[in-house]
């Protein structure tokens, strides 16, 4: 049994991944500021004797003991990581320095959650890990983007000057059951829209694309990559299959048999056109594959969403 630190651990996925920690027996520390994160999201682990839930914010220092560190804790969807920009910039660097801190006092691996935005508007396509992307550094998503790049710069040189033992994961767009209703997220919203009967918001022509992976896959991905041996990353992790933002809305709509029909709305700025991983890498180190299509994900997370709109 590990005593495994999961910061955000309240938020959409590190609610799932505590889930997966706590059944898989490990002893763990859920921690979180409660910004985008929910009590309810992990209100049925709290009578489990292996979990333990601390309001925190990891901008400031925390003492702790523990064996692994899931770094989650960051605001991820642009409404909520640009209400607050500075915050969100503090919480990428002051937080991961934090972590970094921690894990090198009690000699804890820690994984940072970095993300695919960490290649802005992507000039290659598919994405892999050695490409060192198309950012801008004075724009809205900034804060989120440089601020994730930060990061991975701060762990790289934890590991090479203080060899604290680190992996960097590079997550890309993620969805499933507790995605906030007002996340602002695509799938969350065209969700939403469609069980409302409002026009589903597409923004441009709807021609850009995103690869969405379903939730418990990313965390598979998550609990492989902290176990495997002598591999720092960054590792791609994501659903390789590409989808438009248009398609995506068709499916929705039918999935949801709604009669909602779509809107067009303004691009926001820097929004990238395509994004779809290559997983060569995690196939190969960490023989990790999504395994749940767009389909059957949207499926689950509909029902969910169902259950929680009528309640
Ligand atoms: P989320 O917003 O649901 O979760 C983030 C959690 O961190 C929330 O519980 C929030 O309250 C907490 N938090 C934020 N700032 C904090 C602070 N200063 N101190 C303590 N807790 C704080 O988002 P998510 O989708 O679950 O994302 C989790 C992680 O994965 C984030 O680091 C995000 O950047 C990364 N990621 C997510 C996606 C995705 O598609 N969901 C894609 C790429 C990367
Ligand atoms: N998007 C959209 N309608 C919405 C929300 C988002 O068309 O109601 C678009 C958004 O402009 C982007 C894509 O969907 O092109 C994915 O957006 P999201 O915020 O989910 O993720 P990210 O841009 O961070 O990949």
């Amino acid at each position: 049994m590990k005593r495994v630190l999961v910061t955000g651990g309240a938020g959409f996925i590190g609610s799932h991944l505590c889930e997966r920690l706590v059944q898989d027996g490990q002893e763990v520390i859920c921690l979180d500021n409660f910004f985008t994160g929910r009590r309810t999201n992990v209100a049925h682990l709290l009578r489990k004797p292996n979990f333990e839930l601390m309001r925190h914010d990891i901008t400031q220092p925390v003492l702790l003991e523990v064996d692994q560190i899931f770094h989650l804790a960051c605001p991820a969807s642009p409404v909520h990581y640009q209400h607050n920009p500075v915050k969100t910039i503090k919480t990428n660097v002051m937080g991961t320095i934090n972590m970094l801190g921690l894990a090198k006092r009690v000699h804890a691996r820690l994984l940072l959650a970095s993300t695919s935005e960490v290649y802005g508007n992507p000039l290659e396509h598919p994405q892999t890990e050695n490409y060192w992307g198309n950012v801008n550094p004075i724009g809205i998503r900034s804060c989120y983007d440089e601020g994730k790049r930060v990061a991975e710069t701060l762990m790289m040189d934890y590991y090479r000057q203080n060899k604290v033992d680190i992996k960097i994961v590079r997550i890309f767009n993620t969805y499933g059951p507790r995605m906030l209703f007002d996340d602002g997220r695509v799938v969350s919203n065209f969700i939403v829209q469609a069980m409302r009967s409002e026009a589903l918001t597409i923004y441009g022509d709807g021609s850009q694309t995103r690869s969405f992976c379903y939730v418990d896959d990313l965390v598979s991905g998550l609990l492989k990559m902290m176990e495997a041996p002598a591999f720092t990353g960054p590792v791609n992790l994501g659903n390789p299959v590409e989808f438009t933002v248009s398609e995506l809305a068709k499916m929705v709509i039918a999935e949801t048999n709604s009669k909602s029909s779509v809107e067009y709305r303004t691009l926001p700025q820097d929004d990238p056109v395509r994004r779809q991983p290559d997983i060569t890498l995690a196939r190969t180190k960490l023989g990790w594959e999504p395994q749940v299509a767009l389909l059957d994900g949207l499926r689950r997370t509909i029902a969910e969403f169902r259950e929680r709109i009528w309640a």
